[in-house]
């Protein structure tokens, strides 16, 4: 079996099985369980973590409760915690390459991907969320009913669950623990099972940034178990998930019990749809990245390209010529442009997708094979896959099959385009190519997704607003709607006479 040189500080982290962090400490799970931590590349096994359950998460609601009420947490004024999220910044970059090596190594992607797009984008999400805890304000309210002073204050929503996937595993622990620390939240963080290692070591960071005891505990295990004990915890006061719209139903359903807060980021199948008046090159290129960056495990991946009629076979052969020439390997040699899919269930998934495609009556124009010599032989690797002239109506073209596998749809005029790009569950993403602006601007508002990117495709940033319509969840992560969701407002009558 292949072994590459993983590094010094790398392999010291990985020598013993890594524990909860509850109230600050480094703690087993109650019940003793490990799950083991594989590398997807190599089927190697990397190490162990703990395996969470229900009396885990008890004891880290406690912890963060009490850290929300009492001491160091409370008394921190908002100068200090814009402090501490700066220097939890500074601390992720310190550590950029050791986190990105983890990163590869627990969940397969290329290591220029985590180094340049993950670990870079964990760190700005804190430095951006750290300018906000000194901007947090209320509002006084003109009132007619009275002499009254009437203001509003945002305090802390309270106590949150955070439940995080596997295709972005650091980046997805910031993207949820900057904003909760900005407002001043308690939290409990459970990592995806597979990919729980950044997580943990920004659990290391973080203490090293003096974040106090308990305002952080991070809790990883299963999502039968650990997932499941924080959705349906009475004193957890608001849930933000990340994952697959399945789930994210079950969340809904377990916070009833107290009417948490909830917040879901789901699934997707985007279109991305090119008009034949577009930079053709830019467009083919934009389609491919969109859809085979991070081997598609992307929950914006582009996975529905509509290719206008009269450009339609010179935009697939692009787009096939662009997935050919992607190398497929383990992602940490640095040539690498595929890495291994997370894991055999997830390939097994693919593949399977492939078999639905033919059997369609859809035609496959590359890839779809699982990658199985040489070194590769015990990773999990799969083709980057096109099919061509897939009915938007069929499973390949309104399932999420979250893989390196697209479906490339013709068609003839703006009006049947939004039609087929609507008819889906999902509204995450869309890309729209075209030249005529006016055109641009009306399928911006005809496409019914939270977000559309034109003549580009994916760009995301602090500052800009992240979420889905539809099935694709609900609730705004980023920007000022982050601090909405980690938040109450509260109303204040002051009787003036
Ligand atoms: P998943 O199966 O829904 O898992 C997500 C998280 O939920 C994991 O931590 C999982 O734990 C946990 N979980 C599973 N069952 C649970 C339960 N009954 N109660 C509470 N928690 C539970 O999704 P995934 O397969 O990891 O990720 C892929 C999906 O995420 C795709 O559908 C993708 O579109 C979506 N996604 C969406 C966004 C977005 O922002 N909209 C971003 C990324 C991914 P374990 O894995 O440890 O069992
Ligand atoms: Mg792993």
């Amino acid at each position: 079996m292949e072994t590459r040189a993983i590094s010094a500080t790398v392999a010291r982290f990985l020598l013993e099985s890594k524990k909860l962090l509850i109230n600050g400490e480094w703690m087993e799970s109650s019940s003793s369980d490990l799950l083991p931590v594989m590398n997807p590349a190599t089927g190697e096994r990397l190490t162990y973590i703990a395996a969470g359950n229900e009396e885990d998460v008890d004891r880290a609601v406690a912890a963060a409760r009490a850290a929300l009420e009492k001491g160091d947490w409370k008394k921190m004024t908002p100068m200090d915690r814009s402090k501490l999220l700066w220097k939890i910044a500074d601390l992720i970059d310190l550590h950029a390459d050791e986190l990105a090596e983890l990163e590869t190594l627990d969940n397969g992607k290329p290591i220029s991907i985590s180094r340049n797009g993950d670990v870079k984008a964990s760190s700005n999400v804190f430095r951006y969320y750290a300018g906000w805890p000194t901007k947090i304000v209320g509002e006084t309210n003109p009132v007619s009913n009275g002499n009254y002073l009437n203001y509003t204050v945002r305090e802390p929503v309270g106590v949150v669950g955070q439940i995080i996937p596997w295709n972005y595993p650091l980046m997805m622990a910031a993207w949820k623990l900057a904003p909760a620390l900005a407002v001043g939240a308690t939290v409990i963080l459970k990592p995806a099972e597979q990919t729980s290692l950044t997580a943990i070591r920004l659990g290391e960071l973080l203490i090293e940034a003096g974040v106090p005891a308990g305002v952080v505990n991070i809790v990883t295990g299963t999502g039968k178990k650990a997932g499941a004990a924080i959705a349906n915890h009475p004193r957890i006061d608001k849930v933000a998930f990340t994952g697959s719209t399945e789930v994210g139903r079950h969340i809904m359903q377990a916070g009833a019990v107290n009417i948490k807060r909830t917040s879901l980021e789901l699934g997707g199948k985007s279109p991305n749809i090119i008009f034949a008046d577009a930079d053709l090159e830019a467009a083919s290129l934009g389609a491919s990245e969109g859809v085979f960056y991070n081997m598609g495990q992307d929950c914006t991946a582009g996975s529905r390209v509509f290719v206008q009629r009269q450009v339609y076979e010179q935009v697939l052969e692009r787009i096939v010529q662009y997935a050919e020439n992607l190398r497929v390997g383990n992602g940490l040699d640095p040539l690498t442009d595929i890495g291994p899919i997370v894991s055999e269930e997830q390939v097994e998934r693919i593949s399977s997708y492939v078999e639905i495609g033919l059997e369609e009556g859809a035609t496959l124009m590359s890839g779809g094979k699982r990658v199985t010599d040489g070194v590769l032989k015990h990773g999990h690797f799969i083709q980057p896959t096109v099919f061509a002239n897939a009915r938007n109506d069929s499973r390949i073209a309104q399932e999420e099959i979250f893989g390196p596998f697209v479906s490339v749809i013709p068609f003839d005029d703006a009006e049947e385009v939004i039609s087929l790009a609507n008819d889906s569950i999902y509204g995450l993403g869309a890309g729209i190519w075209t030249r005529d602006i006016g055109r641009a601007h009306s399928m911006a508002k005809s496409i019914k997704s939270g977000m559309i990117w034109i003549n580009s495709y994916g760009a995301v940033d602090p500052a800009s607003p992240f979420g889905g319509y539809k099935m694709s969840g609900y609730g705004r992560e980023m920007g000022a709607y982050a601090i909405d969701l980690y938040t109450e407002t509260k109303t204040v009558w002051v009787k003036m006479d």
